[in-house]
């Protein structure tokens, strides 16, 4: 186990649904520290150049526009493990196979509008953090 951070995004299907509160919560009772936070309404663009990894999947272009539809919440996770953390609470992709009481389980209606959004490994987590944050903004 080693300190790691990690990039969450509550998406615009949580932001508009009134889901900020419940993921927070979550992230609290798993004491997992947010060490950054803010709301930003992503423009095509941006949104493509997160993901700019999916560029070649079918859902690319739905998936972009999905998440420029409203403001999303950006926050900055930290603690032991917590890449790995945060995906177990944040649940399976698809919701369907996500297991009982994972945030998708319980709250996703879609594949695609699933809520939050968490780096998967440590090398996303640090381009994921940068294309968001810069350093003065992440607590130390
Ligand atoms: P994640 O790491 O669990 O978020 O999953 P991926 O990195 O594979 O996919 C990124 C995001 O694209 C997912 O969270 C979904 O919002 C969306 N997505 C994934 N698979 C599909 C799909 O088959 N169809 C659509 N429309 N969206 C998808």
């Amino acid at each position: 186990m080693s300190m790691q951070r990690t990039l969450s995004i509550i998406k615009p299907d949580g932001v508009s649904r009134g889901l900020i509160g419940e993921v927070v919560k979550r992230l609290e009772a798993s004491d997992i520290s947010i060490v950054a936070m803010k709301m930003v309404h992503l423009t095509q663009a941006q949104a493509e150049g997160f993901y700019a990894v999916h560029r070649e999947r079918p859902f690319f272009e739905s998936l972009t526009k999905f998440m420029t539809s409203g403001p999303v919440v950006v926050m900055v996770l930290q603690g032991e493990d917590v890449i790995a953390r945060y995906r177990n609470l944040m649940g399976a992709t698809n919701y369907e196979e996500a297991a009982e009481g994972t945030i998708r389980r319980d709250f996703a209606t879609d594949i695609e509008k699933n809520v939050v959004h968490g780096s998967d490994a440590p090398e996303t987590a640090a381009f994921e953090i940068g294309y968001f944050f810069n350093q003065l903004e992440i607590m130390s």
